[in-house]
């Protein structure tokens, strides 16, 4: 290097140059493909049946190729209710036949639309119409889709710079438990409640933004967002992706046309945007449209601070045992009756109901343990994504986010399958709806918690030590 010679004004330019400018050995794309079902489709996040009678908009698997020094990883999103393991890794596998992606490289999550399909190979959603032939020829051809988007974003690899940045938007997540006048917990105890003392939990109001683009010409590749609150913003019989098609859209016009927004949830089990103070009602599209308009905003305020993020890239990823509840014969047959003559009308019915499902839905593993995934990703010493198999509790997510070593640790909930709710052991003692629906026992998303930060905490070291 010449830096001796020039001027010392000049070397400090030529070192901020480099700091902000391309990460030369990194490359990345983008790639989306359609995933709407037909019409007729039962749609998911509900406990009866409905069939989809239109679209109001496309859903769609979104994916981020990134390859740093001969390592290379994908990130996808799908606007669907969940992910189960049997597609993950009927995916994976197509994936790394069509490109050499390891299958262990790819996190693949969803956004938790309940405007989207059922999934069909889930007890859970038999009441939903899961054994309708329109919801098992959704999934047949799910796999091929999801590595669609993945070989487009594979097929447009070209020399990329990420950056990095953190928005904050405390005002369209609620925590939906509180503490009541009579000592329990509630959940969603509705707006007004005169009987409400105070939410039972946090929010996470973070925006993590990663930003992939060309260095030279500044061209837009992709960009990451991320948020916690659960996307059950629409309802109604139309297809929609809820949000996200929101924030895609007004980041679509901001940034650019070919820009593809991957929007995943965090960790957000017990969190909703009912705001209980607000008497208006807080549904379908327009509301979807008004949480996307700010959540978006945000994304876009927080633009002018993203800091470009270098350093190698990194792949981690632990199989957790996690133990089930016991099912007695008694309860069992209970269960079977309820479902059987199923209805979630009112809400003490709703609770047995919510209740049945879980215990038919454990006793069918005939006291085999779960065996879950997490999987880290990590950029430098800077960026962290952490996958969670199910819908975590916020403050799962908080506590992952703050005792990581990584600057922004992103946390993507049902990702690579997913089990249901997974409450904090102190909601265990609490109660209530998430409580009640949970597969897994208390302690289970300690456990998860535990073994992503033994995995960041490994790869942070190889990170600053070379
Ligand atoms: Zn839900």
């Amino acid at each position: 290097m010449q830096h001796l010679s020039i001027p010392a004004a000049l070397v400090f330019l030529l070192a901020s140059v480099s700091i902000l400018g391309a990460d030369d050995d990194m490359r990345a794309g983008a790639g989306m493909v359609a995933i709407t079902p037909p019409a007729g489709v039962p749609l998911a996040g509900y406990y009866h049946k409905r069939g989809a009678s239109g679209v109001h908009d496309e859903l769609y698997s979104r994916a981020i190729v990134i390859e740093k020094n001969g390592v290379q990883s994908a990130i996808v999103s799908l606007d669907l209710i969940s992910t189960r393991r049997g597609f993950v890794e009927k995916a994976r596998e197509l994936i790394n036949d069509r490109t050499g992606i390891p299958s262990e490289n790819v996190m693949i999550s969803a956004t938790h639309a309940h405007t989207g399909p059922v999934l069909a190979d889930d007890l859970l959603f038999k009441s939903q119409g899961a054994s309708d032939p329109a919801a098992a020829a959704f999934m047949k051809e799910l796999p091929g889709k999801i590595a669609q988007s993945v070989c487009a974003a594979y097929k447009r690899l070209v020399e990329a710079e990420a950056l990095a940045a953190i928005g904050n938007e405390g005002s369209i997540t609620f925590n939906r438990r509180f503490h009541m006048r009579d000592g329990s917990v509630g959940w969603n105890p509705g707006k007004l409640n005169a009987n409400i003392i105070k939410p039972a939990g946090p929010i996470d109001p973070e925006v993590p933004v990663v930003y992939f683009r060309e260095p030279a010409n500044k061209n837009p590749l992709a960009v990451y967002v991320n948020y916690s609150v659960h996307l059950d913003n629409v309802g109604g019989d139309l297809i929609s992706a809820d949000l996200p098609y929101t924030v895609t859209e007004n980041l679509r016009k901001a940034v650019g046309d070919q820009l593809v927004t991957v929007y995943t949830s965090g960790a957000c089990g017990d969190l909703n945007h009912v705001d209980v103070q607000w008497v208006e009602p807080q549904r379908g599209h327009e509301n979807a449209a008004r949480m996307g308009t700010i959540l978006s905003a945000e994304v876009l305020r927080a633009w002018p601070r993203l800091e470009a993020v270098e350093g190698a890239l990194q792949i981690k990823t632990r199989l957790v045992v996690l133990e089930i509840p016991k099912v007695s014969t008694e309860a069992f047959a209970n269960a079977k009756e309820i479902v059987r003559s199923g209805n979630d009308r009112n809400r003490k019915n709703f609770m047995q109901l919510v209740n049945a499902n879980k215990v038919l839905d454990v006793a069918e593993r005939e006291g085999k343990p779960f065996q879950v995934e997490v999987q880290v990703i990590t950029l430098g010493d800077y960026l962290a994504w952490v996958a969670l198999p199910g819908e975590i509790f916020v403050e799962l997510g908080l506590d992952l986010k703050s005792s990581s070593p990584f600057k922004q640790t992103i946390v993507a909930e049902l990702a690579n399958g997913s089990i249901g709710y997974v409450p904090t052991s102190r909601a265990y003692r609490q109660g209530a709806y998430e409580v009640v629906s949970a597969r897994c026992v208390k302690g289970s998303g300690e456990k998860l918690v535990n073994a992503a930060l033994d995995l960041l905490n490994a790869c942070y070291s190889n990170a600053t030590t070379d």
